[in-house]
């Protein structure tokens, strides 16, 4: 587990990514990527890092979840109601 926590954290540090984007290059459920975000986010900080969230963002009608505070994708829009939600993206600041 913890060495699964390290790659993840590596691969944030040098880019971006979308949950969906990080089980399929650490081979682990989507769930568990939420997992193992909600443990970086919280251990991030005794390390001088902070886990920064790229908000989703609405495709149709570009609606901005910036004040989203779980990590889990929305599922659809407040505003127009759509449901073409682009995934939030992680990183490692
Ligand atoms: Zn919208």
């Amino acid at each position: 587990m913890e060495t699964i926590r390290q790659r993840m954290i590596a691969l944030l540090t040098e880019g971006e990514y979308t949950d969906r984007e990080l089980s399929q290059l650490l081979g682990i459920r989507e769930k568990e990527v939420l997992h193992h975000l909600e443990h970086i986010r919280q251990s991030a900080m005794a390390r001088k890092m902070k886990l920064k969230v790229i908000p989703a963002r609405c495709l149709h009608c570009g609606y901005s979840f910036e004040s989203r505070r779980r990590l889990s994708k929305p599922g659809r829009c407040p505003r127009c109601k759509g449901e073409h939600v682009e995934d939030p993206r992680y990183h490692i600041a």
